[in-house]
């Protein structure tokens, strides 16, 4: 038997691919070096030793989570059906991490392939828009989502097997 939340299978890809952990730790280096070897070279005053890590492991971090983000958008950002081109040049752009919370407040739901057809489905349809393929087990009484193995509906009561055939039997059978 299977479960029918196996149609979403593209949910359990990586979301940080290697290039963005590969870059993140190259700027990481780079802003030590930067901050440890160039810049005190042309600093008149001596800033306390403290201070300085700290400083310094902060414009570190905050420079590799921003390369963590882009590759994380890159990822993120097709299983919902949007640019990642736009949104990584959009996170690229805006100063102290504007663009990033634009695309958290902005992303639409995630997106899966019907199964029997291949069109793009939001993870709450009920029935692929072009093919009619049932995508998940609903109640024949209030159409909310069930799970294919509930005998009643959690919101209506609704007793399910009295459904027809299609509410959650055909996804139990496919
Ligand atoms: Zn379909
Ligand atoms: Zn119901």
């Amino acid at each position: 038997m299977r479960e029918p939340q196996s149609i979403h299978a593209n949910e359990d890809t990586r979301l940080i691919p290697t290039w963005s952990i590969i870059a993140a730790a190259a700027v990481f280096v780079l802003v030590e070096y930067y901050f440890w070897i160039v810049f005190p070279t042309q600093q008149h005053h001596v800033t306390p030793l403290g201070l300085r890590i700290y400083l310094n492991l902060s414009w570190g971090l905050l420079a590799s989570v921003y390369f963590l983000m882009l590759g994380f958008v890159s990822m993120d950002a097709p299983r919902r059906s949007m640019s990642p081109r736009f949104w990584m040049l959009i996170c690229f752009v805006m100063p102290g991490g504007i663009g990033a919370v634009l695309y958290f407040l902005l992303r639409t739901p995630l997106v899966s392939t019907c199964p029997a057809c291949g069109t793009h489905v939001q993870n709450d349809f009920h029935f692929c828009p072009q093919c009619n393929y049932q995508l998940t087990a609903s109640c024949g009484n209030c159409y909310r989502t069930v799970r294919a193995s509930d005998q009643f509906c959690t919101r209506c009561g609704h007793e399910l097997a009295h459904d027809q055939m299609p509410a959650r039997l055909r996804v139990l059978g496919n």
